[in-house]
């Protein structure tokens, strides 16, 4: 700039700048002459201002240069003219028409106020339709400039002081002008006599200043990293004060882009906010949504009249008091429509040429702060994500150094972010276990793939080697050259940890803090290989409590608990360091006393009774519980655990139907105990009978609450004994071997059903779920039979999810392994049922090929109750997702059950909070798509 600046200018220039610089002063203005292109100088009005970024930092000018060589030739004239009595007044308004600058005088002495043609006309005014005096002239000015005029004119008037002032009036249209006045003072023998002055329209000058100044704020605004929200509202205002009676609404284009989302607008009423947010792209977004469909602007100059205009958005107007409205579309950098800039006006209106400006302008500087703010936005994102990931990351040049490493990194290498920052990941990772062709191989496969992924031994800054899961993956550049590789790193021994924590948790009960069902059994098992080994013998005792569900049905469920956990109280106080006792389940407990003979064993079983002869003291009433006890002797009443609980828990029937007490067990109470239910007989002839039916229960998408599955559940009406829970005769249907054809039942009931759903129209999402027997899976013709049965029935597998008990698989895990990878390759769909109960291994739930584990309704029921079960439930799922399973919680019956479960990642419900299991038809009528008549 000091090529074009005049050498007289250019030292006050550069003075400026320092001053500026030196942040003693925002901004400033000065008179200064710059060259033109064909060498002549120009009288211009610079006005800079310096824009600093967060730390203060300078980071650049806004300069804005106004030509005023009109202004100053004018004051020139004005001041030959009032020195040379023979200028001409033809002359003098010539160049006042010119240069647009009005003359007044003001005779003091004779009170009269003269004003020249061009004076009228910045007033709107044609000239003489007004006499002018000091008073009436005074109130074309707004009252702020009415008081600075009026100091100034007594200044003038009193001590001969001229003036030079930038003031705002009001015309005779009731235009907003802004002028320039100035005044300066004749004098006779030291008196005042007359003032005179010129007058100037810079209204487009002052618009552009204040725009200056408006765009460096909103510039340092954005280099500020102020919220988006606060930058639109600076604009609107901004626009609002310029025009008296507009009122702006800036929208933003939303992630969908088909709807518009409010971004500012602070004028408008609330309930007009409200409505503008989240409208539609296209006509019925009004002028918004049309502005931003056409990629044009839209002007309606009278909203009443116009005929495109919805009523819906017309009548909004009408109740907001908008009569015009004037739309432009905001456009990024690539040209992409990221909102709308709109202006309302109470009367009807038409933008002129400034107006248009102003709003190009504005929705540039909005288009600018979106995009930095969308950018921000996704950079802090990208950020957060790397920071915030659990995973370690890693990312490596070519050459594999070192470039950059997030937090977890260094929480699972141990190296800090400056210690790996630099170095090869194999000098610091390398845990030396793979040889060289494992890791050409993998180099093989990113060359190829760009990707790999699989299970690597890592070491850690202390040496320790450990096993991490590893996700590679290469950033390639535009011709396919490799920059950058990012390596995901997951440390597996922690799921070893958790898979432990799992097994621990779910080994105790969590109400008594007994050993549960699963280390019992785990415990019996060893009692009896050892026992085996060494000739030993022993006594299991299995108690049911009498009257507790009473308890439990009148007094609740709070109470039934601590009733339970006061019985194990007292039990523990007579058990024996050498036995165990443990709670199986609900209100059965059982004890396994090594080396005890019929003697010992009734003595324990009478000590146990006694306990319970004083009544339970519970919140202050006295309740009175008994116990039935069964004993069965191990090897003698069974070698195996099934066996020996399935004995005392006929003794302790036997027990209870005498009212109390204990039992032994006798061979001849299993045939008694199965000819009273009758089960075995009349489930062969009930499935002929077509006694059986198949129940519907939905499955239930946590996440978009719609249906996803179904469960098939067995039913059983037999004409005497009325409905038979299939938790009853299922046990006895396996203990006789005729689970089999049941099985196959079950199978072909369910796909004729969903056949005939499918001639009826109806369409069921996702699959049918049905369970599958232990004994099922151990036919080695099962894969052959269920396939046969499916295609039979003009079936798929792919319609079919096949439920397999947890502890059914653990029973023979190798071969339900491979069973279930020849289901899985078939094409059905695997889950396992009851997952909780077993305990299954980690490794083995790696290699059964199932889609999904269904948390047992056991843990679903006390989960908000009981901090272990709620935290058992957290491992599950968090355990299912490892490993890539998704999760279903069965026996949901409350909302804040569900709740729990969606937040913590599980995926999907069944239970009576949806539906109980219901008929094929209820089930089709209430949860299935009608059919399209
Ligand atoms: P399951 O496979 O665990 O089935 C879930 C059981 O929980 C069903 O009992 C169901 O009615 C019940 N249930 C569902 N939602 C809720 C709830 O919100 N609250 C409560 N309290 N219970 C709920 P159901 O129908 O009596 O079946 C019992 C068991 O019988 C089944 O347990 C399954 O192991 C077995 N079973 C049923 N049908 C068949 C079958 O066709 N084949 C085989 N092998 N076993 C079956
Ligand atoms: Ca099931
Ligand atoms: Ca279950």
């Amino acid at each position: 700039f000091q090529d074009i600046t005049h050498p007289d200018d250019l030292e006050s220039d550069l003075a400026h700048i320092g001053v500026l610089l030196a942040g003693k002063i925002d901004s400033y203005r000065m008179k200064k002459r710059y060259f033109r292109k064909d060498g002549n100088a120009v009288w211009v009005m610079l006005s800079v201002s310096l824009v600093r970024d967060v730390d203060g930092r300078p980071k650049h000018f806004v300069s804005q240069i106004e030509d005023i060589s009109a202004m100053v030739e004018a004051q020139r004239s004005l001041e030959l003219a009032s020195r040379s009595l023979e200028q001409t007044q033809h002359l003098l308004e010539a160049s006042q028409y010119a240069a647009q600058v009005g003359g007044w005088e003001w005779d003091i002495g004779l009170n009269t106020l003269f004003w020249t043609n061009e004076t009228y006309r910045i007033h709107d005014l044609s000239p003489g339709e007004f006499s002018p005096s000091v008073d009436s002239a005074i109130e074309f000015y707004t009252p702020e400039s009415v008081q600075v005029l009026t100091a100034a004119l007594q200044l003038a008037q009193s001590e001969g002081t001229p003036y030079d002032l930038e003031l705002e009036i009001v015309s005779a249209r009731g235009r907003h002008v802004w002028v320039r006045t100035t005044g300066s003072v004749t004098q006779v023998h030291g008196r005042v006599i007359k003032i005179g002055g010129a007058i100037q329209d810079i209204t487009e000058r002052k618009h552009a200043e204040q725009w200056q100044l408006h765009y460096s704020h909103v510039l340092a605004l954005i280099s500020n990293e102020t919220a988006l929200k606060d930058v639109l509202v600076a604009l609107a205002l901004f626009v609002e004060q310029w025009a008296v009676t507009a009122k702006c609404c800036i929208l933003l284009m939303a992630p969908d882009d088909a709807h518009l989302v409010l971004g500012a607008s602070p004028s408008l009423p609330g309930y007009f906010a409200e409505s503008v947010d989240n409208i539609e792209i296209g006509q019925n977004g009004g002028a918004c949504g049309m502005a931003a469909l056409n990629r044009a602007p839209v002007m309606v100059e009278d909203i009443e009249t116009c005929e495109g205009m919805l009523p819906k958005w017309r009548e909004l107007a009408n109740k907001a008091g908008l009569r015009a409205v004037w739309s432009v579309p905001v456009f990024s950098s690539e040209r992409r429509v990221v909102g709308t800039f709109a202006v309302y006006h109470v009367e009807p209106w038409a933008p002129n040429h400034t107006d248009e400006d102003l709003l190009a302008r504005s929705a540039a500087l909005a288009a600018l702060a979106i995009e930095r703010a969308r950018h921000q936005e996704a950079q802090r994102l990208a950020r957060t994500v790397f920071e915030a990931n659990v995973e370690g990351v890693m990312v490596t040049s070519p050459d594999d150094r070192i470039l950059t490493v997030n937090r977890a990194f260094e929480n699972l290498t141990g190296y800090r972010v400056d210690e790996a920052i630099g170095n090869t990941s194999a000098k610091l990772l390398d845990s030396g276990h793979h040889g060289e062709a494992f890791w050409s191989q993998i180099n093989e496969q990113l060359v190829q793939g760009g990707r790999w992924e699989g299970e690597v031994w890592s070491r850690r800054k202390n040496g320790e080697v450990y096993p991490i899961q590893m996700s590679i993956a290469d950033v390639r550049d535009d011709a396919g050259i490799m920059t950058q590789r990012i390596s995901i790193m997951s440390d597996i021994s922690m799921q070893k940890v958790q898979a432990a924590r799992i097994e621990q948790l779910a080994f105790y009960d969590s109400l008594t803090g007994l050993p549960n069902r699963a280390l019992f059994l785990d415990r019996l098992e060893n009692t009896l290989a050892a026992a085996e080994r060494r000739g030993d013998r022993g006594a299991i005792l299995f108690m049911d409590l009498d009257r507790f569900k009473e308890i439990n049905d009148s007094k609740g469920h709070a109470i039934g608990d601590l009733a339970l956990a006061e019985t194990a109280r007292r039990f523990l106080t007579v058990t024996r360091k050498e036995e165990t006792l443990a709670r199986l389940g609900g209100d059965e407990f059982v004890l396994i006393a090594e080396g005890a003979d019929q003697r010992s064993a009734a003595l324990i079983a009478a000590r146990l009774l006694a306990t319970l002869s004083e009544p339970l003291v519970l919140m202050g009433v006295a309740h009175t519980i008994g116990t039935s006890i069964g004993i069965a002797f191990y090897p003698d009443d069974g070698k195996t655990s099934e066996e020996l609980i399935k004995h005392t828990d006929i003794a302790m029937y036997r027990a209870k139907a005498g009212g109390g007490g204990y039992r032994f067990y006798q061979a001849e109470m299993s045939t008694e105990l199965e000819k009273h239910l009758g089960i075995a007989h009349r489930l062969g002839p009930a499935m002929e009978a077509n006694q059986l039916q198949l129940y519907y229960q939905p499955k239930i998408s946590l996440t978009t609450k719609k249906l996803v599955g179904a469960e098939a559940l067995l039913r059983w009406h037999d004409p005497e004994l009325g409905w038979i829970s299939p938790a009853v005769f299922v046990p006895v249907a396996e203990q006789r071997g005729m689970m089999g054809p049941l099985g196959d039942w079950v199978l072909r009931e369910s796909c004729r059903q969903l056949k005939e759903w499918q001639t009826l129209g109806f369409k069921l999402p996702g699959r049918l779920s049905i369970n599958v027997s232990v004994q099922q899976i151990e036919d080695p013709e099962i894969l052959g039979r269920m396939l046969e049965i499916v295609h039979a029935a003009g079936g798929v597998p792919q319609w079919l999810e096949l439920e397999l008990t947890e502890s059914s698989m653990m029973s023979n895990p190798e071969h339900a392994v491979e069973i279930m990878t020849f289901l899985a390759a078939a094409g059905f769909g695997l889950s396992i049922d009851d997952f909780g109960t077993g305990y299954s291994s980690l490794s083995y739930l790696k290699r059964f090929s199932a889609d999904e584990i269904k948390i047992d309704i056991s843990f679903v029921r006390n989960m908000l109750s009981n901090k272990n079960d709620y935290a058992i439930v957290n491992a599950i799922i968090a355990m299912a997702q490892s490993l890539g399973m998704s999760t279903t919680a069965e026996g949901v019956e409350l909302e804040g059950q569900a709740e729990a479960l969606r937040g913590m990642g599980c995926q999907i419900a069944q239970g009576f909070l949806y539906s109980r299991p219901v008929a094929a038809n209820e089930f089709a009528e209430k949860w299935l798509q009608p059919p399209i008549p």
